[in-house]
């Protein structure tokens, strides 16, 4: 705003423009546009939508209809439409915080709010881990990334068979085996880890590998990442998670901008 426009002035024409979009959009009967890429592929959504369908964590009914309703609802009289959400905070698109799998750190309040915002946000690289493998020791060296580099999405088998996309929880997804955790934690700079199905961590060695990767409270796991239709390489990674205090995960949206 401009110093010779009055401050009364402005919110008038704000509210004209508003209302008068409002009533466009009426007469247009309009429909909600709902993207994977922006701008010809500037921006990736690299989070899942929150529906029923999508899995949850040992379940074959997916979330469920009942984890949103709308609580009040203008067709039954209520002056605005109000929803609530019931949901496990390790649902869809999340991160875990190092309380979920060490029971001190909980008690010490290492909840999602504590998680370091730069390490969620910054350059990213993006890399195919070999299909039908587990990421194991042996995986991560033949990956080469380099040191320096602090955040990685590893897309895998999960991504291609559309794991996401299934309704029924798959506990055959890949994932991290505890030695290929060790490894990272020992031989990389990786202080955010991204994979493509509900846990970062294989479902056979899963609270092992938790455990290794949470003990530094240094590593940030972002689990369900929508990675498909991405090329590989580097892009900047942003996630914003939400700030649950004395939740050990939170859903988060994270995009790519390339
Ligand atoms: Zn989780």
């Amino acid at each position: 705003m401009t110093r010779s426009v009055n401050f009364p002035v402005f919110i008038l024409a704000v509210a004209l423009s508003l209302s008068s979009s409002l009533l466009a959009q009426h007469s247009d009967d309009p429909k909600p546009i709902r993207r994977e890429v922006y701008e010809g592929g500037k921006i990736y959504d690299i989070s899942h939508r929150y529906t029923p369908e999508i899995p949850a964590w040992e379940s074959s009914e997916g979330l469920g209809k009942t984890f949103l309703r709308l609580a009040a609802s203008m067709k039954n009289g209520s002056f605005a439409n109000v929803s609530e959400m019931k949901l496990s905070v390790h649902s869809g698109t999340h991160v875990d915080a190092p309380g979920h799998f060490w029971d001190n750190y909980y008690d010490a309040g290492f909840d999602t709010d504590s998680l370091d915002l730069q390490v969620l946000n910054g350059p990213a690289l993006l890399v195919d881990v070999p299909r039908d493998k587990n990421i194991t020791a042996e995986v991560m060296e033949s990956l080469h990334i380099q040191r320096g580099v602090r955040r990685v999405l590893f897309r895998t088998s999960n991504t291609d068979k559309r794991l996401m996309f299934k309704k029924e929880f798959d506990s055959s997804f890949a994932g991290f085996m505890t030695d290929g955790a060790k490894w990272l934690v020992e031989n990389t700079d990786i202080k955010l880890i991204g994979l493509d199905y509900l846990s970062f961590a294989a479902f056979e060695e899963s609270p092992a590998t938790h455990r290794v990767i949470l003990k530094g409270r240094d590593i940030i796991p972002v689990e369900a990442l929508k990675l498909d239709g991405v090329e590989v390489g580097t892009y900047s990674l942003h996630c914003l998670p939400l700030r649950l205090v004395g939740a050990e995960g939170a859903p988060t949206r994270c995009i790519l901008i390339k």
